[in-house]
């Protein structure tokens, strides 16, 4: 395409883009990117760069881009069946073969799969599926959900009222009334005083029991998680954490919805971050590395426990009033079995464990001593650097000294896409699994530079 034609005014002028301040985009005053092609864990755009992407588009291009062998399967596809739907028992060979391999990397207790298009819709399916569940056993008040603070789960109007940052509920109306947010497992921002990890998990759950009693236990229907916060700050979680958590939901009757839509399929470094950290989910959600976004698709893990209940509720109410159009797109599943299938050939689990440890240890050798880097962690292919004005009290910088936004800034000068976290002063994290030992060394040196140079200590 001509590079003299309109297309970035046509973009100025008529995109409404998601995540983006409207008026300083219509005026100008924020930058555009055109991205035109990738190969590996690079992009490049309309004008010519080459950029690292250290977050692999939303933490989604797991195997990284250009990968000939998911454009052929989705192409074959295509060719051969490019729709059909998946209502009153139709599928395709497709879709039936992913849902054979998603069970076969899910824990063992989970038994059936419904595949919807994005993490947002997925989460929204998983609530109708809890709400029918406790309907269908005759506990009709058991409805409220509890999340938590920070964590992140879509930004429809029910999953947009369970993510826990306020920008997605400001001025929308959110959040709804039948969700409850509690503390996040964030041991870097805990309360003032000394508490060691295992204490602080101990106060989450604590402080997670004492929501249940007020609200009452036969109103509570399922608590909403990520394995480790994603979008809130990139934060594993403390020592014990789980283990207490779970024993709360399990005193009370109520479901875990394990949100995988980041750490499913190796993340983590591990297949899915529930058998990572001992959790016995209820519900999984799945999608942006069902795929690694080849195509748009999504998923529900149901466990066994779940689905003998909506199998009974079936004989007395009829066929399930829930669908989309997509659901189960089968081009979305072709790319989703060959994907799956590279992630095994090319032992990229395994990269991501290796080369991600590498990338924090790296992380925290180069910057872990620096005075204005509060915390570096991370875990498999995930990385954080928060940074402070002062490490001894862990004080935020000023907020309107933008640190983030200008080391950020400052590592796209250098050729790296690295994230603003939203909430607090967090740079993320997140590359393809194919990353190299070399670029994780370019992604630390890059990210020491630009941290010295906004702090003012710049070589
Ligand atoms: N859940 C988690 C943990 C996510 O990180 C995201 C997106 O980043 C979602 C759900 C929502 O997924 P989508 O943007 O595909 O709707």
């Amino acid at each position: 395409m001509l590079k003299n034609d309109p297309l970035e005014q046509w973009d100025r002028d008529i995109f409404l883009h998601p995540s983006t301040h409207l008026a300083e985009f219509a005026r100008g005053n924020v930058p555009q990117r055109i991205v035109t092609g990738g190969k590996g864990s690079h992009i490049t755009d309309r004008n010519g760069n080459r950029l690292l992407d250290g977050f692999a588009g939303l933490y989604c291009v797991n195997v990284g881009y250009g990968r000939q062998e998911i454009a052929e399967a989705i192409a074959d596809q295509a060719r051969e069946l490019s729709y059909y739907h998946a209502y009153v028992g139709h599928g395709t060979e497709a879709s039936v073969t992913l849902a054979k391999m998603v069970l076969d990397r899910a824990p063992d207790h989970m038994s059936k799969v419904y595949f919807g298009l994005g993490g947002s819709d997925a989460n929204e399916t998983n609530i109708k599926l809890i709400w029918y569940y406790n309907n269908i056993r005759g506990l009709p008040e058991k409805k409220k959900i509890i999340s938590r603070w920070r964590g992140y789960h879509g930004s429809g109007l029910m999953t947009g009222s369970l993510t826990g940052l306020h920008l997605f509920h400001k001025k929308f109306d959110l959040p709804m009334a039948q969700v409850l947010h509690t503390e996040a497992p964030y041991y870097y921002g805990r309360p003032k005083g000394e508490m060691t990890e295992e204490e602080f998990s101990a106060w989450c759950a604590s402080e997670l029991e004492a929501m249940i009693e007020r609200e009452g236990p036969e109103t509570i229907a399922a608590f909403w998680a990520e394995p480790v916060l994603g979008t809130g700050g990139i934060v594993p979680p403390p020592k014990g954490y789980w283990e207490k958590i779970q024993a709360v939901l399990e005193k009370y009757d109520i479901l875990l919805v394990a949100d995988e839509v980041v750490t499913g399929f190796g993340r983590l470094g591990s297949m899915m971050g529930s058998d990572h950290y001992g959790l016995k989910p209820d519900l999984i959600t799945i999608a942006k590395g069902l795929t690694s976004a080849y195509a748009p698709l999504s998923g529900s893990i149901v466990s066994d426990k779940v689905w003998k209940v909506l199998e009974q509720g079936a004989d007395e109410l009829g066929p399930l009033g829930h669908g989309w159009t997509y659901s189960a797109h089968p081009i979305g599943a072709a790319a989703g079995v060959a994907n799956l299938k590279l992630i095994d050939e090319l032992g990229l689990i395994e990269n991501a464990a290796t080369v991600g440890r590498y990338l924090n240890d790296r992380m925290r050798e180069t910057l872990g001593d620096h005075p204005n880097v509060g915390e570096i962690r991370g875990e498999g292919m995930l990385c954080a650097v928060e940074l402070t004005a002062d490490r001894s009290t862990r004080a935020a910088p000023d907020a309107g000294d933008k640190v983030t936004q200008r080391a950020v800034g400052h590592l796209l000068e250098n050729g790296i896409i690295a994230r603003a976290m939203p909430q607090a002063e967090i740079i993320g994290f997140a590359p393809p699994f194919c990353l190299t030992q070399d670029e994780a060394d370019e992604i630390v040196e890059k990210t020491a530079r630009a941290v010295n140079e906004v702090f003012g200590s710049g070589t």
